[in-house]
């Protein structure tokens, strides 16, 4: 469990859901860990109490994904926490759900900022402080390569963009010793996704398993990329679907 001893990490949108267990996940390991949120202030607070009470240390920054100054200044601030940055996990994401002919504008914009620009951005500010060794990895979603249902083109087409960021990314870090990938969740139950909604109850039966994923399953396969042992495993998509794209 220590394989992440000594690392630093930044996790956005760390303060709930999968975020969290992905903060908690990696401290878990070793690492001490900044964090991202929004609103959740009181989370946030949660998260980083529970990180140092195993011993590491934690740190939370207040950034809107959507701001561009935010994600670069939250980027800082934790590589200065710490001295340095190993890890960073894109994690925060909104979820925008409705059909194409009736998104405004503005969601339009706000979905393409948080779940697509930001990466962009927190990754470019990231990379200065990485060194060998280095992980960039990105939350997607199991609609990043499949779309089985309607009312999520927005959604799905923001996450699909992280594929070619990511395969892109993985050559120009390489040389670096860094690697890039992505997680894509499966339905996983969070704020965002709360079980035994009927959405949740279709997606749930969409799966292999017919259940669907914990928080933790997320975490746990990001914490394998962020580890020593993914050391060649780079510019790909690690499903984490209980099957849902099988
Ligand atoms: P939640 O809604 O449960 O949590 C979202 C987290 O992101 C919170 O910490 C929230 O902060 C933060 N966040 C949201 N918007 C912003 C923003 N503009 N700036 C900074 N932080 C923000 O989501 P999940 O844990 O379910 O989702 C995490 C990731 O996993 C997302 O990228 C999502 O798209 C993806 N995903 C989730 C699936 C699921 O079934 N749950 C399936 C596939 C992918 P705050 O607490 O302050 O609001």
């Amino acid at each position: 469990m220590s394989q992440l001893e000594g690392r630093a990490a930044l996790v956005t949108g760390g303060s709930r859901g999968i975020g969290a267990a992905t903060a908690l996940r990696l401290a878990e390991g070793g690492a001490d860990v900044a964090l991202t949120y929004v609103n959740a202030a009181d989370k946030a607070a949660e998260v980083v109490a529970a990180i140092e009470a195993l011993g590491r240390r934690a740190v939370a920054v207040r950034a809107d994904s959507a701001d561009p100054a935010a994600v670069v200044d939250s980027v800082g601030k934790a590589a200065a926490a710490f001295g340095r940055l190993d890890i960073l996990v894109n994690n925060a994401g909104v979820f925008p759900f409705g059909p194409v002919e009736e998104a405004p504008l503005a969601e339009i914009d706000r979905t393409l900022a948080v779940n697509v620009r930001a990466v962009y951005l927190a990754t470019q500010a990231a990379l200065p402080h990485m060194g060998h060794g280095g992980r960039v990895i990105s939350i997607g979603s199991c609609w990043g390569a499949r779309v089985p249902v309607p009312d999520v083109a927005l959604y799905a087409m923001s996450k699909s963009a992280l594929v070619g960021f990511t395969k892109g990314l993985a050559h120009d870090v390489a040389p670096k010793g860094i690697t890039a990938n992505i997680v894509d969740p499966g339905p996983t139950v969070t704020d965002m996704n709360p079980a035994g909604t009927d959405v949740a109850e279709a997606e749930r039966l969409r799966t292999a398993a017919k259940v669907m994923g914990a928080d933790v399953d997320i975490a746990n396969a990001v914490a394998f990329l962020a580890g020593p042992d993914a050391q060649w495993i780079t510019g790909t998509t690690l499903a984490v679907d209980g099957g849902y794209t099988a």
